[in-house]
């Protein structure tokens, strides 16, 4: 019943009309992160870049770390990233407070042989679907490739090729019935983008990332290049209070997270005394989170198992750390639908503006107990925020999230949220322009515990 009975449910949400300066300027910087991060490789670096910018040193995984009390660190590995804070007075038995989140978004990732030909004389890339994207969402939108290759000396490049390919709808005149059949695409026949006119020895879809890397074509060895679209992201709507971005899943949970790390860790900040902070974004949530960066992997254990070394912790301490340990899991969940209301559980109903939602699940598709939901609320309150809860509706199935997977894994306890959005797994989903700005507070106030 704590849920249900959070003291931050005092606090009102504000009025569109009156969003806050601070607000705005958190959503332009929220558009700017997903500007600047197509690919969840290109994510992970920017927030590494970010946080070096703000004092992080960077540590390599392959190297011996130098990890003492005031230091403040970020470490990357593949398209995941973690960076941490520890207080001036950390020892062996200092907790850890987490905020975790995920760096990939659903969409397309580019085959082998990725260069092929369409009927018609056009260009086209070979793509197959990565995670569970909203198929028609794609369609007609100016996309860019986006991700690593690696060369055969075993050096990694960052990759994007702005606007350069599209998945075109089939005409109404050619397809009579979509109006009234519904669209239903093929995931292979449909969903191959062109890039270009002309004859087929000419095209080249491996060249065009080679050229934005400097690097000669031949001497690609490999790729992880997703499909990304280009479209920045914007506020419009009554009062410019509604936000519209590709990727908001779950770049705005990253987004906030690191925001709150990098405050609430800021050389005077009162913050954060109390505990080692830290942001975690992991890549491959969309397909299940099994992988050597993803939540189900061993990134995390090693990075929190190599500080507390460096701490000088033995492993009864380590027990004990863990066991006060905090884990904040956040990523995007649904707002109310108005014309899908039906959806939704009948007495819960997260609005968009409402501010974050706290997530339950009966069957354990998210982490939150009883004893987060009670640290949760607090945080929230402490921060000036309203908070509201996510239910399923008992007849649909539940999504989940890299909570319970990092919980089990790690044993910390760990609580889910996010923050309510329209239209997930679109290439553009929507937002309210205050509920990112929210959430970044009541991390803070988290990672101020
Ligand atoms: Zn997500």
């Amino acid at each position: 019943m704590t849920a249900q009975t959070s003291p931050a449910r005092s606090v009102d949400p504000i009025q569109p009309s009156v969003v806050p300066d601070a607000a705005r300027a958190h959503v332009a910087d929220l558009g700017a992160l997903v500007a600047a991060s197509p690919s969840s490789y290109h994510a992970a670096e920017e927030v590494a870049r970010r946080a070096e910018a703000a004092g992080f040193t960077r540590l390599a995984e392959d190297a011996a770390w130098a990890v003492a009390p005031g230091g403040r660190h970020v470490v990357v590995r593949d398209g995941s990233v973690i960076a941490f804070a520890l207080p001036d007075a950390a020892g062996p038995t200092t907790a850890f407070t987490i905020v975790g989140a995920h760096t990939d978004s659903t969409g397309f990732k580019l085959k082998p042989k990725p260069t092929t030909h369409g009927a018609g004389g056009w260009w086209q890339a070979g793509v197959e679907v990565y995670g569970g994207p909203l198929l028609n969402s794609w369609l007609d939108r100016e996309l860019e490739l986006a991700g690593r290759i690696v060369t055969h000396d075993g050096t990694e490049h960052l990759v994007r090729t702005g606007p350069m390919l599209r998945i075109p709808q089939l005409a109404i005149h050619l397809d009579r019935g979509v109006n009234d059949n519904g669209l239903t695409l093929d995931k292979q026949r449909h969903t191959q983008p062109v890039w270009g006119l002309g004859d087929a020895e000419s095209a080249d879809v491996l060249a065009a990332l080679a050229a934005d890397a400097g690097v000669d074509p031949a001497t690609i060895g490999g790729y992880d290049v997703v499909l990304a679209d280009t479209q920045p992201a914007r506020a419009f709507g009554a009062g410019q209070a509604l936000f519209a971005s590709a990727r908001l899943d779950n770049l705005l949970s990253t987004h906030a997270g690191l925001t709150a790390l990098l405050r609430a860790s800021s050389p005077g900040s009162t913050n954060g005394a109390g505990s080692i902070q830290v942001f975690a974004g992991f890549d491959h949530e969309e397909i299940g989170s099994a992988s050597r960066s993803g939540a189900a992997g061993p990134f995390l254990e090693e990075v929190l198992t190599r500080i507390s070394a460096a701490l000088g912790a033995t492993a009864d301490e380590r027990a004990r750390v863990f066991a006060r340990s905090l884990h904040v899991s956040s990523d995007v969940g649904h707002a109310v639908h108005p014309n899908y209301a039906e959806r939704h559980d009948p007495a819960n109903h997260p609005v968009a503006g409402g501010g974050p939602i706290l997530k339950i699940n009966a069957n354990q598709r998210y982490a939150t107990d009883a004893h987060g939901a009670a640290t949760w609320s607090v945080a929230c309150a402490t921060a000036g925020v309203p908070t509201q809860e996510f239910v399923s509706n008992n007849a649909l199935p539940c999504g989940s999230t890299i909570g319970p997977i990092s919980a089990t894994r790690l044993g910390i306890r760990t609580v889910d949220v996010g923050v309510p959005i329209l239209s997930m797994h679109s290439a553009r989903e929507l937002t309210a322009v205050v509920d990112p700005w929210y959430l970044a507070r009541a991390m803070e106030s988290v990672f101020a515990r």
